[in-house]
């Protein structure tokens, strides 16, 4: 599941996931996670993702093989913020791993903007709010869990800005890339999460 900073690859691939009885694997989450552990790993890759630029590759492509390697991705995965380079595509691709079907959600900048700004997440179950579009029923908590809501610090107006910088340089070119391979699936990202989702059905007919 491809698409810039703010196009909904979490929430699709997590429906995509969840309705396929497949396992989503988000490198984001699985960074964070990593952080919040506090491993050498978390505390390297946080300081990349304050500052709104990519973990270096070779981190990204040895974390997503073991990640893959387990047993609950036997039966299929989708694959969330991977691969974000041309680089991490091709060593993924050498390691023998195919993909279906890559599916890029489209969504115009300024709508991307507004949608990261207001963007709350649940700190313990990654449940995403949005303060104008979706907010919580309490403020500050999450519905589901009561866990706390917080502001992704890369969600901050500064780093926005530096993300997309990073996809039109860095994670465009991966685009190009599938669509060369003939696997791309290009679906326009706006509106809300199931009227995505029917067109990203859709796509994968
Ligand atoms: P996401 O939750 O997918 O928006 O990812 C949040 C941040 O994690 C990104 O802005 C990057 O700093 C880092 N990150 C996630 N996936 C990758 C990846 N495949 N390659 C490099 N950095 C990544």
């Amino acid at each position: 599941m491809m698409g810039a900073p703010g196009a909904g690859k979490g929430t699709q691939a997590r429906l995509l996931a969840s309705r396929r009885g497949l396992t989503h694997v988000s490198t984001g989450d699985m960074l964070r996670q990593a952080d919040e552990a506090g491993t050498e790993v978390g505390r390297t890759a946080r300081r990349y993702m304050n500052q709104g630029q990519l973990v270096p590759d070779d981190i990204m492509v040895g974390l997503v093989a073991e990640r893959l390697a387990r047993n609950d991705c036997g039966n299929g995965f989708v694959l969330d913020g991977f691969p974000r380079t041309v680089r991490q595509a091709e060593s993924f691709a050498a390691r023998g791993q195919a993909l279906e079907a890559v599916i890029a959600l489209v969504v115009p900048e300024a709508e991307l903007v507004e949608r990261l700004s207001g963007r709350r997440v649940c700190r313990r179950c990654g449940t995403m709010y949005h303060l104008s579009f979706s907010p919580p029923t309490t403020a500050g908590r999450c519905d589901r869990c009561d866990g706390e809501l917080y502001q992704r610090e890369d969600d901050l107006e500064q780093t926005i800005r530096e993300r997309m910088a990073v996809y039109a340089r860095d994670t465009a070119p991966v685009l190009e890339h599938y669509r060369r391979a003939g696997l791309l699936r290009e679906v326009s990202g706006s509106g809300d999460p199931e009227e995505v989702f029917s067109r990203v059905t859709a796509s994968l007919q």
